[in-house]
């Protein structure tokens, strides 16, 4: 239970590693680096998706579903997207196996079923997609095409985490094509910018909007829009990226439609993605040492009531009360569970649901039937009041607001002091050591110092920001001109 739980000061890393077993969000599997997300942590990305769903319909995209599978061939055809992705693939090679005769009970690798074509399991579905765009697009008027799909990539990652960094992962991906530049450059700062609007308002994560160096940048983009966030050990996490692809997937596919001149030009394209990486940014940026704290609005249960009781006739009477409750908070939209569960006692019931992050608690017991009253408990600042019976579903339903601004706040005024201007060297490794976060300083721009900063201090350019006061100044490490400040940080 939650006693057990390592706290963040004592090891971070483990305290995030344990809280997701033991909150039941996932499991490390029987398969190197891919994990089982259990229904606790599925149902909360559930949650996810359903909203991201339907901001991406609102904008106009439509969902589809491609294979799983591409071809290698395909899969070279853009240059920059295979090289970059080459050193993590998984490969099919065999579609059979045959039983040893060496081995009985064993089975190997048929070598008379070796595919023509390997198949590259799709680490990111730009081929296979722009592939079957040719066959989609002619004239001007097949375009926008804006399409998403729902999907689980592969990428051979080296060290993986829970979440943060796995070798399998779900995640959607948006694939869209457009007439002009101006157009998919505007469809790009879009979905960064709904990414944004999700992680604020419904993750209450703080983020920070901006373009990714030429070395970090998605391969086979020409601009990498991305959002990033910044957990509590100050060490900061790309939370969602959103790619300009330029012409670079058409030219690869051949994929051009003729203009309203009946000119043939190649498609401009965008894509975007974001992954069940956000799971592990939402338990980094608010959960504690006692168990996950989850914001309301992505809370599968936003309030948990427990009764105490010594009798079955005391838990009669209360469940009464709690039933007219409950269909209250159903009326309200409010999801809740009445923790009945005659084998625990109520101290186990409150540390499990702590653990679990549940926003609101309500306990109810027989002093609080004769005084007309209910105990209410918030997890995120573990306060307890006394609330009166009247009026109050709306009550905890404001309160859940209140919990979801408060959260919000709380990430954003750790984010705020922990954004640190440097103007030298020594003080930027200063900051890093001590104190973490982001730390904004000058760089001259060339990915030769940018890798050398990276080597000396482990901190990379997390991103160039949008909203930065474009102010010249000198290289930190090299003293060359810089036109502006950008956000370095150590990352997960
Ligand atoms: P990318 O296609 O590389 O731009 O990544 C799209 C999204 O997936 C980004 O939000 C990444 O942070 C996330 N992501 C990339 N690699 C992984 C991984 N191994 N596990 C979980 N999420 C990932």
């Amino acid at each position: 239970m939650s006693k057990n739980l390592t706290t963040r000061e004592e090891d971070y890393s483990k305290w995030y590693n344990e809280l997701v077993v033991k909150a039941d969000l996932a499991e490390n599997s029987g398969v190197r680096g891919c994990m089982v997300i259990k229904p606790y942590g599925y149902a909360i990305w559930e949650k996810m998706q359903a909203e991201l769903d339907r901001m991406f319909k609102e904008t106009g995209h439509e969902n589809a579903y491609f294979p799983l599978f591409v071809p290698k061939s395909m899969f070279e055809a853009e240059e920059k997207n295979a090289e970059g992705f080459a050193k993590e693939c998984a490969i099919v090679t065999h579609y059979r196996l045959k039983n040893d005769p060496d081995n009985p009970g064993k089975l190997i690798v048929d070598p008379n079923a070796k595919l023509e074509e390997e198949l590259i399991v799709r680490p990111t579905s730009e081929a296979i997609i722009w592939s079957t765009y040719k066959g989609w697009i002619q004239s001007y008027r097949d375009l926008p095409l804006l399409i998403n799909q729902w999907a689980n990539v592969v990428r051979w990652e080296m060290r993986t985490r829970l979440f943060l960094r796995t070798a399998e992962f779900l995640w959607q991906e948006g694939h869209t094509a457009h007439a002009t530049k101006a157009e998919a450059l505007e469809e790009s700062e879009k979905m960064m910018n709904v990414y944004a609007e999700f992680a604020e308002n419904f993750m209450a994560i703080p983020v920070i909007k901006g373009l990714k160096t030429e070395t970090e940048r998605f391969a086979g983009a020409e601009e990498t829009y991305c959002i990033e966030a910044l957990m509590q050990d100050g060490k900061a996490l790309q939370a969602g990226t959103s790619h300009f692809l330029g012409q670079n997937f058409a030219k690869a596919f051949d994929v051009k439609f003729a203009n309203a001149e009946g000119k043939q030009e190649h498609v401009w394209g965008t894509s975007w993605g974001v992954s069940t990486r956000l799971m592990g940014a939402l338990v980094m940026t608010h959960s504690d040492d006692k168990g996950l704290v989850l914001p309301p609005n992505l809370a599968p249960i936003q309030v948990v009531i427990v009764p105490i009781h010594k009798t079955d006739e005391q838990l009669g009477e209360i469940t009464i009360v709690v039933n007219e409750l409950i269909s209250e908070f159903k009326k309200l939209n409010i999801s809740v569970k009445f923790d009945n569960r005659t084998t625990q006692k109520p101290g186990f019931k409150f540390a499990e649901w702590e653990l679990k992050g549940v926003p609101v608690r309500i306990a109810v017991g027989p002093k609080d039937l004769e005084n007309g009253t209910f105990e209410v408990a918030r997890r995120d600042i573990l306060t307890k009041e006394i609330v009166s019976k009247d009026g109050i579903a709306i009550y905890i339903q404001n309160l859940l607001k209140q919990i979801q601004i408060d959260l919000f706040q709380k990430a954003l005024d750790y984010r705020e002091t922990h954004i640190t201007e440097v103007n030298s060297f020594e003080e930027f490794k200063d900051v890093l050591e001590r104190k973490g976060g982001f730390v904004s300083a000058h760089w001259d721009g060339t990915a030769a110092t940018e890798e050398e900063i990276k080597n000396l201090t482990k901190a990379t350019i997390r991103c160039i920001p949008l909203n930065g006061v474009k102010q010249a100044g000198n290289c930190i490490l090299t003293g060359n001109t810089s036109s502006e400040r950008v956000l370095f940080a150590k990352a997960y």
